[in-house]
């Protein structure tokens, strides 16, 4: 079973690289942000669940904890799952901690996918223009990385001490970034 964590600030190539990564390992690729999107449809938890998303904040705990364990135990007894987009903070990275534990699941890595600020901007402006999103525009990009900076980024920490996390250059095209994973993995599978 390959449980991994795809990890890095928003515009990375998070998605992209999870996607491909489901599909060469038959792995369920849960995407938060992409879950909650689905949501939206739902009457009034979406509209709440949209003015987080678009003034790029993060939605409650609870709310994503309780969406994210329902989506895990879902999947169980299958190949394994890419998370995307969570944890987000330092309570969703120990509350998937006991959860893991408390299901007999273990975490395989955490692949942390590397790019500064400006060069994921400039991707995130880039996807905008055919992703439809209404949080891709230069306001909520500058409050979403404002948040990775100050909540998502310190769960590295966590890992770090936990000694998962393994660093990948997000700088490269899509291709290279899957060599080095596809790389990456296979070294950690042999143990
Ligand atoms: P993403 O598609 O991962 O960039 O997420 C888009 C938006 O969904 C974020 O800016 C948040 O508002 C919300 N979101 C996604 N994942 C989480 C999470 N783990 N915790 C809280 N909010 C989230």
């Amino acid at each position: 079973m390959l449980n991994l964590i795809i990890f890095g600030p928003p515009g990375a190539g998070k998605g992209t690289q999870a996607a491909l990564l489901a599909k060469k390992y038959k792995l369920t690729h849960l995407s938060s942000g992409e879950i909650l999107r689905q949501e939206l449809k739902d009457g009034l938890l979406g509209k709440k669940i949209k003015a987080y998303q678009d003034a790029g904040k993060l939605v409650p705990d609870n709310l994503i904890i309780k969406i994210m364990e329902k989506a895990i135990k879902k999947i169980s007894g299958k190949n394994g799952f890419i998370l995307d987009g969570y944890p987000r903070n330092i309570r969703q990275a120990r509350s998937l901690n006991k959860f893991l534990h408390d299901n007999g699941l273990g975490l395989s890595a955490v692949l942390n996918l590397k790019l500064s600020e400006k060069e994921a901007a400039q991707r995130i402006l880039l996807r905008a223009e055919t992703s439809g999103r209404s949080d891709d525009n230069p306001k909520t990009i500058k409050r979403r990385f404002g948040v990775y900076r100050t909540e998502t980024a310190p769960i590295l920490q966590y890992y770090k001490k936990m000694k998962k996390t393994t660093d990948i250059d997000g700088r490269p095209g899509i291709k290279i970034i899957f060599q080095n994973l596809e790389m990456l993995i296979r070294s950690f599978s042999k143990n």
